[in-house]
């Protein structure tokens, strides 16, 4: 069955049409869905009965169904989401004290076999759709008292593999939701023509690149995509993308004892991002521990500090993402694992104690 979410008001006024009623119906099904959260067609009140069952005939809203919920003292709720199809995602409700953000997934598994990640460990099933997108923020949002004001696309999945649906998404958050579209943060692990793309799109969102190494050796050891697109490629992106749209980025670097945590390392990466002249905010990402088969670990404090303390004294902001909810396996793929092949999370989540 055809889902309503997903649609623009003006798509919604040409439902409202087909059925054989005025358009101006379609604003009113459009509020319900995106301003009031109506889960069912039947919570639409002002539309007529008549209309109601007609449509109820052709039409699920299509909010998806939470089959589990994980919620950690921080606050943090990890979402396990079914599809229609009966496949599942997964999304983080992020509650901060002057904010509250949401995770989406933009697919269902990923193809980018990145060698730290659990989502990697499952494959690519398919994309979501700009209605799976938006109505895993319409979940989070109806059972939350506050206002979800922040999305980021660091779910499971490449959002710029599956371009055209989260554009689409992101403008159903922006113009039909409300969001302001500074507040949306799009992660990739560097898909080049996405960013180049995303450059021309006129949307003044966030772009976050994972680039979690400074060279291409280490890179591809980590991100298998880095074999296809050299450092050197995403960074010219990344610098077209910045002069188009004026907007810094902000570079995610995930920190793996041994692998990539060193001093040098850091200053490689200062002298990298200086040297594209690309400004924006480092942001620090300890490893969350999963197991693959490369048996990664967690960084040390200490190599944390100096990490860090080295590319500020080369000029560089950095922040160092907090991690939250641990406990709820919010990293990347973590909870899906845990309920669905318990084999392999039972490993998975044999936490690491913090050196
Ligand atoms: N495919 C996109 C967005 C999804 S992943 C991307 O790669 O950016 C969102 C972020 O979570 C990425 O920076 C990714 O590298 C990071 N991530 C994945 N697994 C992780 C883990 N085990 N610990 C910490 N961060 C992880």
């Amino acid at each position: 069955m055809e889902t309503l979410i997903g649609k623009t008001t003006r798509e919604l006024e040409a439902v409202a049409a087909s059925l054989g009623t005025q358009s101006f119906r379609g604003k009113q099904i459009s509020a319900w869905l995106y301003k009031k959260g109506a889960s069912s067609i039947d919570a639409m009140t002002d539309l007529p009965a008549a209309l109601r069952t007609q449509m109820a005939a052709e039409y699920s809203v299509g909010i998806p169904e939470p089959v589990h919920r994980d919620a950690a003292k921080d606050g943090t709720v990890k979402y396990l989401l079914r599809c229609d199809d009966g496949l599942t995602i997964e999304s983080v409700y992020l509650p901060y004290q002057e904010r509250v953000s949401a995770c989406l997934s933009s697919q269902i598994g990923c193809a980018a076999g990145c060698t730290f990640c659990a989502t990697a460990l499952s494959g690519l099933a398919r994309n979501l759709t700009p209605g799976e997108i938006v109505g895993q923020y319409l979940r989070m949002q109806a059972e939350s008292e506050r206002r979800i004001s922040h999305v980021v696309y660091m779910g499971m999945g490449e959002p710029l593999w599956n371009y055209d649906n989260v554009i689409q998404s992101m403008r159903l958050l922006g113009d039909e939701i409300g969001l302001s579209y500074r507040h949306i943060t799009v992660s990739t692990v560097g898909v080049v023509p996405g960013i180049l793309a995303l450059a021309r799109e006129k949307m003044p969102i966030t772009l976050a690149l994972s680039l979690h190494a400074p060279d291409d050796d280490t890179r591809s050891r980590l991100i298998p995509t880095g074999r296809k697109w050299k450092i050197a490629e995403i960074l010219e992106a990344c610098r077209e993308y910045s002069q188009r749209t004026q907007r810094d980025l902000t570079f995610e670097y995930l920190l793996i004892g041994g692998v990539n945590d060193s001093v040098e390392q850091a200053g490689a990466l200062a002298r990298l991002l200086n040297r594209y002249r690309l400004q924006g905010n480092v942001n620090l990402i300890p490893f969350n521990y999963v197991a693959t088969k490369q048996g990664f670990s967690r960084p040390t404090r200490d190599s944390i500090t100096e990490f860090r303390a080295e590319l500020e004294r080369l000029g560089r902001v950095a922040t160092q993402r907090m991690t939250r909810g641990h406990e709820v396996s919010a990293a990347c793929g973590q909870l899906r694992r845990k309920l669905e092949s318990p084999s392999v999370i039972s490993l998975q989540l044999a936490d690491q104690p913090e050196k």
